[in-house]
C-alpha cells in the first residue's frame, strides 16, 4: 500500500518545483512525479539562454536558474520520482486520488497539482536510420553548451526561431556554421534572421539531410550529404557537429484522459479559476498548462498559480487553514536555516 500524500504534484519545471517549496513552507506531505531524468521542465531546452525577466533576479543562464529551482523546490525534502509518467487518475470513493504511472505503481494523494507545462515534450528526431548512432558523439537536439562547438565546423538542420538563434550564437566562435532548411525561408524572428542572412553563415535552402557518413574517426560523422526536394544530391559538407532543431514532439496523453473533468481547451490547455482551481474538486493548476483571466505565460506567471495552487489544496484538505502562508521573512519554518545563514554572513561566507 502507498503512503499517503497530502500534495502530489505531476511535473517538476518551474510551477511544479516552486509548487514543492510552497507545499513545504505550508507543512504538507509532498511528492513530484517527473517523467524526464532531472527536474526543470523547459527551462533544460535553454541552458545557455540568458533569462532577464524574472523580479529581483540579476540576469541569469538557464543552466543555473534550473539549479537554484531545483535546490528551492527541494528545500523541505519532498519525495521526488524521477523517470515516471503519470499516466492518469481518478477519485475513489474514500476522497484520495489513485495516480497511475508508467511503471504500474499507484500514488495515492488528498490532492493533485497539475504541472505539466505543454506535456511531455521530445525533440523530433532525424528522419534517418541508424542516426542515433551518433547521438553519444557529434549529432545533438540540444545546445548544452556553446563552448563544445568553439573552432568547429557545425551544421544546424532546422529554420525556426532556436535554428535561426544556435546559428547566430555560434558564428562568432565556430570556425564555419551551415544551415540547411527544407522550405526556401527562415522563420526565426526577423531581426535574427536579418542578422544571420548578413553573417558567415553558409545557408542551404531548400535542402534536407540525406546522409550522416562517418569515415575516420569511428561512431563520429565527419560529412553530410544534402539533397534536394527531388531527392537529388546537393551537396557534401565536411563537419565536426551536427545539430537538429525540428521542433518537438508533444504527448499531451495525460491531459487528455483527464480532458471532461477539467475543462481542456482545443489547444490543450485547462480553462481554470485565477486561483488555480480546475473543475474538478482536489485537483489544481499552475503553470503554462493552465489559463485563466490574467494569466502571465512566463516565470513569474508559473510562480503566482503555484503558490495559489498549494494555498488552495491545503483548504481543500483543512477547510479551517489560512488563506496564505506566513511571509517568508516572518515565518518559523525558516528560523533555524536563518541563524546558519547569518553565522555564515559574519563570517564572510556569504
Ligand atoms: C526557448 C524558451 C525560452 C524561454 N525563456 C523564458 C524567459 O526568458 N523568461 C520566462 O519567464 N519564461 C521563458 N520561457 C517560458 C518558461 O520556460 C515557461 O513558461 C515555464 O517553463 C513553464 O513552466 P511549467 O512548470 O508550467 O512547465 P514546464 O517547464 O513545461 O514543465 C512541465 C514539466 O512537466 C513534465 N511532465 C509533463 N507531462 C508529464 C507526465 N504525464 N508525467 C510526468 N511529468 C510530466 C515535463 O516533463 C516537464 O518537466 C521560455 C520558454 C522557452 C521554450
Amino acid at each position: 500500500m502507498s503512503d499517503v500524500y497530502d500534495v502530489t504534484i505531476i511535473g517538476g519545471g518551474p510551477a511544479g518545483l516552486y509548487s514543492a517549496f510552497y507545499s513545504g513552507l505550508r507543512g504538507m506531505k509532498t511528492k513530484i512525479i517527473e517523467v524526464q531524468p532531472e527536474l526543470g521542465g523547459k527551462v533544460r531546452l535553454y541552458p545557455e539562454k540568458i533569462i532577464w525577466d524574472v523580479g529581483g533576479q540579476p540576469p541569469i543562464s538557464g543552466e543555473k536558474f534550473r539549479s537554484q529551482l531545483v535546490d528551492q523546490g527541494l528545500r523541505f525534502s519532498p519525495t521526488v520520482l524521477l523517470n515516471t509518467k503519470v499516466t492518469g487518475f481518478d477519485k475513489k470513493e474514500d476522497g484520495l486520488f489513485a495516480i497511475t504511472t508508467d511503471d504500474r505503481e499507484v500514488q495515492l494523494s488528498k490532492t493533485v497539482i497539475m504541472a505539466v507545462g505543454s506535456g511531455i515534450i521530445t525533440p523530433q528526431k532525424l528522419p534517418l536510420e541508424g542516426a542515433e548512432r551518433f547521438e553519444l558523439t557529434n549529432l545533438h537536439y540540444t545546445v548544452q553548451s556553446l563552448e563544445r562547438f568553439r573552432g568547429k565546423r557545425v551544421l544546424i538542420s532546422g529554420g525556426g526561431n532556436a535554428a535561426v538563434d544556435w546559428a547566430n550564437e555560434l558564428e562568432p566562435l565556430a570556425e564555419q556554421v551551415y544551415l540547411t532548411h527544407r522550405r526556401d525561408n527562415l522563420s526565426g524572428h526577423e531581426a535574427e534572421v536579418e542578422r544571420l542572412l548578413g553573417s558567415r553563415v553558409r545557408c542551404f535552402f531548400g535542402a534536407s539531410i540525406c546522409e550522416l557518413r562517418s569515415g575516420t574517426e569511428a561512431g563520429r560523422i565527419d560529412c553530410v550529404a544534402l539533397e534536394d526536394g527531388a531527392c537529388t544530391r546537393w551537396a557534401e559538407l565536411e563537419v565536426d557537429e551536427v545539430i537538429i532543431s525540428h521542433g518537438y514532439e508533444r504527448d499531451a496523453g495525460l491531459i487528455e484522459s483527464a480532458g471532461l473533468s477539467l475543462e481542456v481547451a482545443g489547444d490543450g490547455v485547462i480553462d481554470g479559476g485565477a486561483d488555480s482551481s480546475t473543475h474538478m474538486p482536489g485537483v489544481f493548476a499552475a503553470g503554462d498548462i493552465l489559463r485563466h483571466e490574467g494569466k502571465l505565460n512566463l516565470i513569474a506567471g508559473a510562480f503566482h498559480d503555484a503558490a495559489n495552487a498549494v494555498n488552495r489544496a491545503k483548504q481543500f484538505i483543512e477547510p479551517e487553514a489560512g488563506r496564505h502562508a506566513m511571509v517568508s521573512s516572518h515565518n518559523e519554518r525558516f528560523k533555524e536555516w536563518n541563524g546558519k545563514l547569518k553565522e555564515a554572513e559574519q563570517a564572510g561566507g556569504i
